[in-house]
């Protein structure tokens, strides 16, 4: 593990520093210890049962487990091939503003890296978190082959209890992952941490599902095939959520199959109307 890779990461619990003793990290402060499972520090420990509701720990398993299992063919999913050329130029757009380059840049449930390895080209360094631990080898992967991997860190990490210091990230993305949080209450947390972990003045670009036209016949909140959970947001409900703890300055929508939220961390503006496209 690389200095500056450690630099970053703190106990998801109490956000106290880590140190590194071989194959695993230590929180100074509450002892917990995290395993690195091939160059991946893994954060996604038992313990995290206690701080969820019964259900939402067994939606979080449930998710993982189908993640694991798709991992191999994810990138080729016919909805994602589709889309994947629009969503990228969007939310790359979205996510930098008036900003050229980042220095820290991670984006939040970047599963097998299908939008991170597009972010990489505006960062320095390149953070990917993700629930799923196979989703994060099928990344290192295919970042290794990009010749990406020398900066880059994945962590094995629950997006409502990221594993990092506060304010360290210029940059925070997450591309429809959102919906997948499975209560209203972890998905404000989600939205607080990644404002936790932001920079004053950090940019984000968060896009989750949109129940429109086009999407309302394939239901409002249900289940996945392979057991993963799903909520689709109203444009009042995906601003709320968002906006609680970030400044929204513009909501688009991704041809009506996902809001797309960005701006800065920082004063509240007024929330502004979506632009379609
Ligand atoms: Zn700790």
């Amino acid at each position: 593990m690389k200095e500056w890779q450690l630099k970053l990461l703190a106990c998801p619990f109490e956000h106290a520093p880590l140190q590194l003793d071989g194959e695993r990290l230590i929180c100074q402060s509450c002892g917990r210890t995290f395993p690195i499972i091939d160059g991946i520090p893994s954060f996604v420990v038992q313990d995290l049962a206690q701080v969820h509701d019964e259900q939402e720990w067994q939606w979080k398993q449930s998710e993982m487990k189908a993640r694991n299992e798709q991992a191999v063919f994810y990138d080729r999913l016919l909805g994602l091939l589709f889309l994947t050329p629009f969503e990228v130029p969007m939310t790359t757009k979205a996510l930098l503003g008036n900003q050229k380059r980042f220095d820290k840049l991670i984006e939040v449930g970047c599963g097998t890296g299908r939008m991170l390895q597009h972010f990489a080209k505006h960062a320095d360094f390149v953070v990917g978190a993700d629930l799923s631990l196979e989703s994060l080898k099928r990344c290192r992967e295919r970042f290794e082959k990009l010749g990406l991997w020398e900066r880059t860190l994945l962590v094995h990490a629950d997006a409502s209890f990221l594993p990092f210091q506060d304010e360290i990230f210029d940059a925070v993305a997450s591309c429809q992952m959102i919906e997948h949080v499975p209560s209203d209450r972890m998905r404000n947390k989600v939205i607080a941490e990644i404002a936790r972990v932001l920079k004053p003045n950090g940019r984000f670009a968060i896009s989750g599902y949109h129940y429109s036209l086009l999407t309302r016949w394939f239901g409002k909140e249900g289940v996945h095939k392979g057991g993963i959970y799903f909520f689709r947001f109203t444009c009042d409900e995906f601003m709320k959520l968002v906006s609680a703890h970030l400044n929204v300055q513009k909501l688009q929508t991704i041809f009506g199959y996902a809001w797309l939220a960005s701006g800065v961390k920082g004063f509240k503006a007024n929330i502004p109307k979506h632009e379609s496209k």
